[in-house]
């Protein structure tokens, strides 16, 4: 397959996880995969996978690394706004740093990472944010992520309006619980906070998914791989749940 060959891609948060996931599907689908991240290691790890796949370190929070991320690489086909995190706590014991951060990861992050990517972004380009069924609906004791990931679902329908009839989209993908490093992150917080099992937090976070499993992260690429492929010009402003059911 490589019906991506000669397009360049840039994804956020591509040294693990879902983003690692598509960054190897792109790359084997012919496009110039470059995957940035604020730790090194990782990303070099994944970059030795594949010759197609270039590391960068780059903080999406920070205005100056997403500016000159974007400034190295020029002309871009294909943004993949995926970098993210999730922390949990009941919101009366919410502090207004926590709130902060994970609005700035999971929101600001999509908005730098788009608005840089929208003005290097060549015809045919295809801008997506992986959001989350977050986005969608409410989840218990992670409300600053919940309201971070429903922006991000606002800000693509907005910038949706602003693009519709040029030749390009950007589109929000919402997975449900997905197996991946950050979910293994919710599970220790569980059992840390409720005495659970391991096994017992797993299978609590798998069953609020309407899959009853969990989704994996190869489920997400190949919805990104669509919304990058011919015949995918019309959809723009979409928020797609990937979780079995609507959300
Ligand atoms: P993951 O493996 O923890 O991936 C998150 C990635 O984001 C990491 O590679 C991390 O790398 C990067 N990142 C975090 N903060 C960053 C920052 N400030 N600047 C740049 N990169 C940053 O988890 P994942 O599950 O694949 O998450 C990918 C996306 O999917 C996230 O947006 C998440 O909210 C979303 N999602 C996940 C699930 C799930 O159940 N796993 C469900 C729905 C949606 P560094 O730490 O090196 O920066």
């Amino acid at each position: 397959m490589s019906h991506l060959k000669g397009r360049r891609a840039v994804i956020t948060g591509g040294g693990s996880g879902i983003g690692a996931d598509m960054a190897l599907a792109f790359a084997e689908a012919g496009a110039e995969v470059t995957i940035s991240g604020r730790r090194r290691e990782p990303l070099e790890a994944m970059a030795k996978r594949h010759p197609a796949i270039t590391a960068e370190v780059a903080d999406v929070t920070s205005e100056a690394d997403m500016t000159a991320l974007f400034e190295r690489l020029g002309e871009v086909d294909i943004v993949i706004a995926n970098a993210g995190a999730a922390e949990s706590a009941p919101l009366a014991r919410t502090e207004l740093e926590q709130w902060q951060r994970m609005l700035d990861v999971n929101l600001t992050g999509v908005f730098l990472t788009l608005r840089e990517g929208l003005k290097h972004l060549r015809d045919g380009g295809r801008l997506i944010a992986v959001a989350s069924t977050a986005g969608l609906k409410g989840y218990a004791y992670v409300a600053p992520y919940c309201a971070a990931k429903h922006g991000v679902v606002g800000l693509v329908r907005a910038l949706a309006q602003e693009i519709a009839g040029r030749d390009v989209t950007v589109n929000a993908l919402c997975p449900g619980f997905t197996e991946t490093p950050l979910l293994e992150a919710s599970v220790a917080t569980i059992v840390a906070k409720t005495g659970q099992s391991p096994k017992q937090a797993r299978a609590h976070l798998q069953s609020t998914n309407p899959t009853g499993r969990l989704i994996q992260p190869a489920e997400v690429t190949a919805t990104a791989l669509w919304l990058c492929g011919p015949h995918s010009g019309a959809i723009n402003g979409q928020a797609i749940s990937i979780s079995g059911g609507e959300a």
